[in-house]
C-alpha cells in the first residue's frame, strides 16, 4: 500500500516516528494509502528549512515569486483529472464535482494570488514638504496553515498561496482525513522547482502534528480553517504568545426565502445550497426560513426535488451526493437527525442511512434529509451539522426572521431571496454575517474579504485582505530638510 510522505526541505521524506496511520476511502469504508503520522520533530525540521529559505525567498521579485507559483499552477491544470479523482477517493465527493469545483479553484487559488501580489503596492502619505510617511508591507516570515477536509486542496492553496506570494515561507498541514491531493501538491512543487524550504507539507493528526505548529515559537503567524472547538483551542495556544491569527470556523448559515423572490431560481439554488459537497461547506444555509404565504409551496416543491437527488458511488457522472467523508462524520450526522426526532422535528424526507449496491456497499452514505416542526433554538437548530441535513422553518415578519436568522453563536454566511431591494439591503445590514449573498449562493470573487463574525471566525482571508494579513505593516517617516 502507499505510503505518503511528508515535504521538507524540498524533498519527500519518512516521519521520524516512522509510524504511519490508515486513510480511509469513504465509499468503500477500505484503507487505500497510508499517511505518515508525523510530530514535533517533523515539524521541527520544516521549520529549520523554511527558515534557511526565507532570507532568499522573500527578497525575490513579487514577478519571480509569482513565475514559481504559476508554474505550479500550470502543473496542476495538467493534471487536474487526475488530483479530481484522488480527491474523490479521500473525501467522498463526486469525481465531477472535484473535476469541475475543487481542483479549477485550487488553480484559480495559486493564479489569482500570484497575479495579485504584482499588483500590491505600499502606501505613502505627505504633509506639506514636510514630512514623508511611507508604510513598507513586509512578509511575516514563517507561517503555519491548516486545512480542513471538506475542501482538501481548494482551501490548501488558499491559505498558501497568498502566503508564498507575500514572501513567507509556510509550514503546512491538510487535514490528516484527507492528505492525498496535498501530497500530490508536492510533487508538484518539486517538479516546478520551488526552491527548497519555501513550502514544507507536514501530514498527522490535529492533536499531534497540528499542535506543534501552532505551539512552535519561530511559527509566529498562524492560518487556520476548521472547527470553532479546534478554533479556540489554537488561539488559547497562540494568543498568549501574540501569534498572528486568522480563524476561519464553522457556521450555520440562515437561507431566508420571502414569498417576492424569483421561486424557481431560488428552489434550485436551495437545492445546491443545502446538499452541494453532501452539505459539508462551511457556507451551506443549513437552516431555512421561508415566509408563512409560501411555506406550504415551498415545502412541497423542495421536498420533491430534493427526494430525487442521487446518493452513491462518486465515480459516476450522475450521483449528486456521494459519501460522507469518515465514519466518525457520519456517526455525527446520523446523531443529530436522531436529535432531531427527539427535539419534535418531521422527517419531510431522507433521515436514513444509504447503502448502495456493488463496491460501495461498506461506504459512508446518507439520504439528503429535510426535517420540519422544530424551534429555531433547538439544539438542531443551533449546533452545526455539517452534512446533508437542513430544517424548515416558517417566518411572518422581518422582525421575526432577524431573530431566528441571528440567534446562533455563529456568523459566517447568510442567503436572501427576495425581489425587494431596499429589503434586501436593509436585511443585509442587520444581519449578523461576514458574507451575505442575496437572490444566489457560493458566488465568488476571490478579490472580495471573506470570513465570519461571532464564534465563526477572526480576521478575513481573500484579496487584499490576504495579503496584508501575510504581511506586517512597517511605517517609515522622512523628515525633509
Ligand atoms: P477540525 O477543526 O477538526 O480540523 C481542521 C484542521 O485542524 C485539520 O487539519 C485538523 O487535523 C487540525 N487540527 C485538529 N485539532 C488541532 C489542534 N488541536 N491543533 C492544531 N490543529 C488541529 O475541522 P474539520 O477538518 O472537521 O473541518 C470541518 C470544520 O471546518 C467545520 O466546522 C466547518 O464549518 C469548518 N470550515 C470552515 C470554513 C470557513 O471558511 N470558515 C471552510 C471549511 C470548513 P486532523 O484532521 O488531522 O485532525
Amino acid at each position: 500500500m502507499e505510503k505518503l510522505k511528508n515535504y521538507i526541505n524540498g524533498i519527500l521524506t519518512t516521519p521520524y516516528s516512522n509510524n504511519y496511520l490508515n486513510n480511509y476511502d469513504p465509499s468503500t469504508g477500505e484503507v487505500f494509502t497510508m499517511i505518515p503520522d508525523s510530530g514535533e520533530q517533523d515539524v521541527q525540521l520544516a521549520v529549520e528549512s523554511a527558515e534557511k529559505a526565507f532570507p532568499k525567498w522573500s527578497l525575490f521579485s513579487a514577478e519571480q515569486r509569482a513565475d514559481h507559483i504559476y508554474r505550479i499552477a500550470e502543473l496542476l491544470k495538467r493534471d487536474l483529472e487526475k488530483f479530481a479523482i484522488a480527491e474523490s477517493m479521500d473525501n467522498g465527493k463526486p469525481v465531477w464535482l472535484a473535476k469541475a469545483v475543487d481542483i479549477p479553484r485550487a488553480v484559480k487559488n495559486l493564479e489569482f494570488f500570484a497575479s495579485a501580489i504584482t499588483q500590491f503596492s505600499s502606501e505613502s502619505h505627505h504633509t506639506g514638504n514636510v514630512l514623508i510617511n511611507y508604510t513598507l508591507r513586509q512578509p511575516v516570515g514563517l507561517v503555519g496553515a491548516i486545512s480542513p477536509w471538506n475542501l482538501p486542496l481548494y482551501l490548501f492553496t488558499w491559505k498558501i498561496a497568498p502566503a508564498l506570494a507575500a514572501g513567507n515561507c509556510v509550514i503546512a498541514k491538510p487535514s490528516e482525513v484527507t492528505p492525498l491531493t496535498a501530497y500530490m501538491f508536492s510533487e508538484l512543487c518539486i517538479e516546478a522547482g520551488l526552491p527548497e524550504g519555501v513550502l514544507n507539507i507536514i501530514h498527522g493528526p490535529g492533536k499531534t502534528a497540528g499542535l506543534a505548529i501552532v505551539s512552535h515559537p519561530k511559527i509566529k503567524t498562524i492560518t487556520f480553517t476548521g472547527g470553532t472547538k479546534t478554533g479556540e483551542e489554537i488561539a488559547k495556544i497562540a494568543a498568549p504568545k501574540f501569534k498572528k491569527l486568522s480563524l476561519e470556523l464553522g457556521g450555520k448559515n440562515p437561507n431566508i426565502i420571502f414569498a417576492d423572490c424569483d421561486f424557481d431560481k431560488m428552489l434550485e439554488s436551495t437545492v445546491n445550497s443545502s446538499f452541494r459537497n453532501q452539505g459539508e461547506i462551511c457556507l451551506c444555509g443549513s437552516r431555512i426560513f421561508v415566509e408563512k404565504s409560501i411555506f406550504e409551496k415551498f415545502k412541497s416543491a423542495f421536498a420533491e426535488r430534493v427526494s430525487k437527488l442521487r446518493v452513491g458511488d462518486p465515480h459516476k457522472d450522475d450521483t449528486d451526493l456521494g459519501a460522507i467523508v469518515s465514519k466518525q462524520h457520519f456517526e455525527k450526522i446520523l446523531y443529530y437527525i436522531d436529535l432531531a426526532g427527539k427535539e419534535g422535528g418531521k422527517i419531510l424526507c431522507g433521515g436514513k442511512r444509504v447503502i448502495p449496491e456493488g463496491r460501495c456497499k461498506n461506504g459512508w452514505f446518507i439520504e439528503p434529509t429535510v426535517i420540519e416542526g422544530l424551534k429555531y433554538d433547538c439544539r438542531t437548530n443551533q449546533e452545526e451539522i455539517f452534512g446533508p441535513v437542513v430544517t424548515i422553518t416558517p417566518f411572518e415578519t422581518e422582525e421575526e426572521v432577524m431573530i431566528m436568522a441571528n440567534s446562533t453563536e455563529y456568523g459566517l454566511a447568510s442567503i436572501i431571496w427576495t425581489e425587494n431591494l431596499t429589503r434586501a439591503h436593509k436585511l443585509s445590514s442587520e444581519i449578523k454575517s461576514g458574507i451575505v449573498w442575496i437572490n444566489c449562493w457560493m458566488e465568488r470573487d476571490l478579490r472580495t474579504p471573506f470570513g465570519g463574525v461571532k464564534n465563526s471566525g477572526v480576521g478575513r482571508e481573500g484579496g487584499v485582505e490576504a495579503l496584508r494579513f501575510f504581511t506586517e505593516a512597517k511605517n517609515v517617516c522622512l523628515k525633509l530638510s
